[in-house]
């Protein structure tokens, strides 16, 4: 009966990617609480708006109602935004300028939400953002040896990027895209962030789908405290939440969830089969959504990786290795894990089957 429990929960975590993967949106919108994976995005290549156009300032001061207005909305939600000067000022009239982000705000979101729904969620989200952003950057700071410019950050709340079918948000080149609401917004953005960092700030670019997509996911999820998506807990229904801290993925005083735990606890669902037969999310982006057969399960690749698998694998190298071997090293590709740890893939994930398994042991996480 317990093995059922968290194997439902389990379908919660791949239900966001699978259902607006089918193309079944609205899904997602009506249903938010319990849809969309921490885990459902990824990195495009193509967008309909490049940053250049997003960034381009036109110095000419013709404002006054904007002005007006925009005092209006300082003074009220206590955000520190401006009026958007460049050529998407019609789509975007207000930008959001941090050290961390330029974020640039859709009137059809304002629209959607309504005022009081899109900046006090505004204001809730940058407080947050900048302390998860900034960690995530102390991290990878060994691997920057450049400066980190503010990111463009584009909110598409109302999905007319036709990726919204697909994932929560992306990092594509130069920007980052964010769908649905808010709550959408802070699950998948620390995520996107380091994409940002692994994929243009680097040294050496992370452009490996294993590596890139594993080292967010262990940064975000397993490294940082993420403080975005633990203020709503991940957006996971509270059936769940309970699930995993009956089966010991929880703080010390057995009351509230552990979110670390918790991932570890995912990945050892893959480790022991419980997906066998289900649709899940990999790593790979030509192959998003898999399913996952017995053949996959005997013989594990890179490709058909799962998020939670990927990042407990770098977790796994890191305390192995060292973090400066992995992140160090976050060009390679899985294929070459050989010449990096003197192993193969194959070799290198029956190796973490053991160590994830001995963990959650340790962590007290029980599967049965
Ligand atoms: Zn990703």
């Amino acid at each position: 009966m317990r093995k059922n429990q968290l194997i439902s929960v389990m379908i919660s975590l791949t239900l966001g990617t699978l259902v607006t993967g089918c193309g079944a949106s609205e899904t997602r919108t009506d249903n938010s609480s319990d849809a969309i994976s921490a885990i459902s995005e990824t990195y495009a290549e193509e967008s309909s708006l490049s940053n250049a156009t997003l960034v381009t300032v036109d110095t000419t001061d013709e404002v006054t109602n904007d002005d007006q207005e925009l005092a209006d909305i300082i003074a009220t939600y206590g955000v520190n935004i401006e009026v958007n000067h460049s050529a998407t000022k019609g789509i975007y009239p207000y930008v959001l300028r941090t050290e961390s982000v330029n974020m640039f705000l859709a009137a059809d979101d304002i629209e959607k939400l309504g005022k009081d729904e899109f900046f006090n969620g505004l204001k809730d989200i940058s407080d947050l953002m900048e302390q998860d952003f900034a960690e995530a950057r102390q991290v990878l700071a060994p691997y920057i040896s450049g400066d980190i410019p503010a990111v463009d950050v584009i909110t598409d709340f109302c999905n007319h990027d036709s990726y919204s079918s697909f994932f929560g948000a992306y990092y594509s080149v130069g920007h980052i895209k964010c769908f649905y609401d808010w709550n959408a917004t802070k699950t998948s953005l620390l995520h996107e962030y380091i994409h940002y960092l692994t994929l243009c700030c680097a040294d050496t670019k992370a452009t490996d789908e294993f590596m890139k997509e594993g080292i967010a996911e262990y940064i975000s999820m397993l490294r940082c405290e993420n403080r975005m998506a633990r203020s709503i807990n991940y957006m996971l229904p509270e059936k769940a939440i309970q699930n995993y801290i009956d089966h010991g993925a929880c703080t010390s005083d057995g009351k509230s969830i552990d979110y670390v735990k918790r991932y570890y606890c995912d990945a050892q669902l893959f480790v022991e089969g419980y997906e066998v037969g289900r649709q899940y999310s990999t790593v790979s982006i030509g192959n998003t959504i898999a399913t996952r057969t017995e053949e996959m399960q005997n013989n594990p690749n890179k490709s058909n990786a799962s998020y939670p698998e990927a990042a407990c694998i770098i977790s796994y190298l890191v305390e192995t290795y060292s973090e400066d071997a992995v992140l160090g090293n976050m060009g390679m590709s899985a294929t070459n894990f050989e010449d990096i740890f003197g192993k193969s893939y194959p070799e290198i994930y029956k190796d973490w089957v053991e160590w994830n398994t001995q963990k959650c042991d340790e962590l007290g996480i029980t599967i049965e």
